[in-house]
């Protein structure tokens, strides 16, 4: 299997160089060169199929250039260790809950999958890696924990100062080792362009091999086709017995999770369609009403993990569907919501049902409402892509209750902050050639 460069195809990459590199030269995303069809057989079997085993059916066609058939066991057994259970809510409606890993958000899979593969990369290679990434809360955390410990690999994450919650700080200035934070005098966009800067640096790049682990790196943005494979493996009995369609709604930002989930449903997975659930960042929801792309200024939302004005990982969804409006829409729908018909629906979700969803899950839940009412012979599934308390004071408040920290949290509330404070690009420059 080879990658190629959605803006050139003729710029070609291994699994190994795509993962490396993260982004093509011509700074084009990196897109499979064909999507492999999973045998019938499989999806009959697939509930006697441990996690780890499904796993391994569904990566090793896109790794197995690279990863030998015990390399990629060894990374999936690390990365799926955490339950992804579907929590029914209604004979038609179950809540995928992705938030059971180390950083309660689903970021965790990728973050993990890609620290492995890294890692097995740089001891092959005997020369360290620099993993810098700038972050805005969640991805901070997931690639802090997913690369502990992993040898060979050094990580710099550059945050705003103040502008991340206290959990999200802490889950990303404690863990020392090889994992250091940078406290950046600035907001997320001024993060984002400093490591930018970082990797056009000739200074650095001669001295150190550099790599993002944002979420358009294949080996970020893949494995999270997993859960949507779990998924069905439990819903399997229901649906047959049923007769339902099964249909998934994922809350979207930069679309990676959304598209990681279409790309399993190339590979044979049973699913009718998909709804991409936005905030009021609504640019893929005005494309799918009116035919045109038009990046625009992202807004600050209480889901503020989708605020994304040109969502990165779009065109890989129109690669798949030959950039044809028309064939995108029959497996497709798009809808946005505001924060007070978030913050309602959170309200509706817990008196109704008992649930405590986040801003983030409760948009997707949305989205399945929107669709099931012209579709009622659909089992909806929503993602919940994290844990209620990342999200505290907009929970608590909305729902006016007090949500219980799980001990995680608990522990690294508990530990000490180390970060270096910078103001400006020398001194990311500084701290990265020291
Ligand atoms: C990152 C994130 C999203 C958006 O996922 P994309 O793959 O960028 O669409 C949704 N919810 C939460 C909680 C996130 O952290």
């Amino acid at each position: 299997m080879k990658y190629f460069s959605i803006d050139t195809p003729s710029l070609k990459a291994s699994f190994k160089e795509a993962v490396i590199k993260g982004i093509a030269p011509d700074k084009g995303l990196y897109y499979p060169d064909h999507i492999p069809s999973l045998d019938a057989s499989f999806f009959e079997r697939i509930e006697s199929l441990s996690p780890v085993e499904i796993g391994l059916e569904v990566m090793r066609p896109f790794t197995k250039d690279i990863l030998s058939k015990s390399d990629l066991k060894k990374i999936l057994e690390t990365v799926l260790d955490f339950d992804f259970p579907v929590v029914s809510l209604t004979e038609s409606v179950g809540s995928l809950e992705l938030f059971h890993g180390p950083t309660l958000a689903f970021k965790d899979v990728g973050a993990r999958f890609m620290a492995q593969c890294l890692g097995l990369f740089s001891e092959k290679n005997q020369a360290p890696i620099t993993v810098l990434v700038a972050t805005s809360g969640d991805t901070g955390g997931a690639v802090a924990n997913g690369f502990l410990g992993v040898e060979g690999v050094e990580v710099v994450i550059l945050y705003p100062s103040g502008k991340v919650s206290p959990i999200q700080e802490k889950q990303l200035t404690t863990l020392g080792q090889n994992i250091r934070a940078l406290e950046v005098d600035g907001t997320f966009d001024d993060c984002q362009k400093m490591v930018k800067t970082a990797f056009l640096d000739k200074d650095i790049t001669d001295h150190k091999q550099l790599t993002s682990a944002n979420s358009i790196n294949v080996a970020r943005w893949l494995p999270q086709m997993l859960y949507y494979f779990l998924a069905y493996k439990a819903l399997k009995p229901s649906l047959d017995k049923s007769g339902k369609e099964l249909v998934f709604s994922v809350p979207s930002g930069n679309f990676g999770n959304i598209c990681a989930g279409m790309v399993a449903r190339e590979m044979g997975l049973p699913v009718t369609h998909f709804i991409a659930a936005t905030n009021a960042n609504k640019v893929v929801p005005n494309f799918m009403k009116q035919g045109k792309y038009q990046p625009e200024k992202s807004i600050a939302t209480i889901s503020n993990a989708m605020d994304v004005g040109d969502p990165s990982n779009f065109v890989r969804i129109l690669q798949m569907n030959q950039n044809e409006h028309s064939i995108l829409e029959k497996g497709f729908s798009a809808f946005s919501f505001t924060d007070a018909e978030t913050k309602e629906a959170m309200r509706a979700i817990a008196q109704e049902h008992g649930y405590t969803a986040e801003p983030h899950g409760a948009i997707g839940y949305l989205g399945l409402v929107e669709y099931q009412k012209d579709h009622p012979n659909t089992y909806g599934v929503f993602l919940e892509t994290a844990h209620p308390v990342k999200f505290l004071e907009v929970v608590e408040e909305t729902l006016g209750k007090t949500l219980t920290i799980p001990k995680k949290i608990v522990e690294v509330l508990s530990k000490q902050k180390q970060a270096s404070k910078i103001s400006n690009y020398e001194g990311l420059k500084d701290f990265i050639m020291q």
